[in-house]
């Protein structure tokens, strides 16, 4: 089956929104083994997107589109969709109830009715985070699909009822593991496993980076799911023996999520001592809900003084090395641990800019520290890029840190 995706709206071609419906779609449609050969972005204009329907079904068997769902007056892409297969439009009570149920008794705009009218015959796809119902209509060996547009509303819509009804299309069944790594570059990580990727078939296995964090994507095909999962299994075990030290965690994992569980594992307790991050440690450990059984607290440790107050470093240490140095990261590892009865400490302290560099320590420097066991294991980092940038970064290498201590 050859699918097109098309995305609506004028405030994608204005450049104001970045079409990230048509990446995710485009993503999940390949690992289905369903072929895209064209993306197409049209504003909300009902003629332009007549034609741009009657051009996409010339060479497609199914356009899936987003946006243009919504209750105002240039929300009509399914309004254009019935006309363009020659339905009229009706109210669906699927639909209706689906509006009605987001407002849950408050008073409805009016303007949101139009919500209810789907063209006739269309299968409703329920959203379950918005107002907008979704719908699928099937004619004449022909398929369109169309979801909402914000991506939080298109994203849980299409797995629940696109996925399914993909899979039980294409007749075979899709099992797909991801793999999360940190502490390696993208290139370096691809090298590594370079003949595995470019011999992939079946299963495919797809690189994929994110900020300061890799992915690779396995995804086996078969008619069943144990057979998928048999093809699967020697190309993961393979990627785990080469790069094994750098994942962290599988699927739906995050970094923080791995940290969290690493310490529970142990029973270890933590604390931070942030400089230039300023809580963001914390905070990201704080982001995965189990973190109150082992992490005790955060310090923003931002001035010498509160360095020397609160976590004990020596006032000749910032003397002689300076805040930003090797000397001081471990102070206040050791300090905050110390200070904070906690089995583990974690530092920061850097140059985040824009700034504040000098010759000897540029913007970027940045010193992490972990102390665990009477060892202290700093890491000097050189950042490129904004404040902002750099400052995530450091969250990314400091949990990161931890991981490999702990291990
Ligand atoms: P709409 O359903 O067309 O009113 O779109 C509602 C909102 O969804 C837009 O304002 C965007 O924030 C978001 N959105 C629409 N289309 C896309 C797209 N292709 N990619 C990412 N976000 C989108
Ligand atoms: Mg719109």
């Amino acid at each position: 089956m050859k699918a097109e995706i098309m995305a609506v709206g004028t405030e994608l071609l204005l450049g104001d929104i970045l079409n990230t419906n048509a990446q995710y779609l485009s993503r999940e449609l390949a690992s289905l083994g369903t072929e895209v050969y064209y993306q197409t972005v049209v504003g909300d204009n009902p003629e332009r997107l007549l034609k741009a329907f009657s051009l996409a079904f010339e060479r497609a068997d199914m356009v899936i589109t987003t946006g243009g769902l919504g209750p105002t007056d240039d929300d009509i892409t399914k309004e254009i969709g019935g006309k363009y297969f020659e339905l009229e439009m009706v109210e669906n009570e699927d639909a209706i109830k689906n509006v009605m149920d987001y407002y849950n008794g408050r008073e409805m705009p009016e303007s949101n009715k139009k919500q209810g009218l789907i063209p006739k015959g269309a299968k409703v796809f329920y959203n379950h985070n918005g107002t907008a119902p979704g719908c699928m209509i099937e004619k004449n060996g022909k398929i369109l699909i169309m979801l909402p547009g914000p991506p939080y509303e298109t994203q849980p819509m299409f797995e629940e009822y696109v996925l399914p009804f993909l899979k039980e299309k294409s007749g075979f069944t899709i099992v797909s593991k991801v793999l999360h790594l940190s502490g390696i570059g993208e290139s370096a990580a691809a090298e590594k496993i370079a003949d595995i990727m470019s011999k992939s078939e079946n299963p495919t296995v797809a690189p994929y980076a994110k900020p300061n964090e890799m992915i690779f994507r396995v995804s086996a095909r078969a008619e069943n799911e144990d057979n998928a999962k048999d093809i699967m299994k020697p190309v993961v075990d393979e990627i785990y023996k080469r790069l094994g030290d750098y994942i962290y965690g599988e699927d739906d994992c995050t970094l923080e999520e791995a940290v969290v569980k690493a310490l529970e594992k142990k029973g270890l307790t933590a604390a931070a001592a942030e400089s230039c991050t300023g809580g963001l440690i914390a905070g990201r450990i704080i982001d995965f809900p189990g973190a109150s059984k082992v992490f005790i607290d955060g310090v923003v440790s931002y001035s010498n003084e509160s360095k020397i107050k609160r976590l004990g470093v020596k006032s000749e240490t910032l003397n002689k090395y300076g805040a930003v140095s090797e000397q001081t990261a471990k102070e206040m590892a050791e300090g905050v641990k110390k200070a904070l009865s906690a089995d583990v400490g974690i530092s920061s302290t850097g140059v985040a800019g824009p700034d504040g560099g000098t010759k000897e320590k540029p913007v970027g420097l940045v010193y992490i520290a972990v102390s665990f066991n009477g060892n202290t294991t700093v890491k000097k980092l050189n950042i490129k890029g904004s404040r902002n940038k750099i400052r995530n970064r450091v969250v990314t290498e400091a949990l990161n840190l931890v991981l490999n201590v702990l291990k």
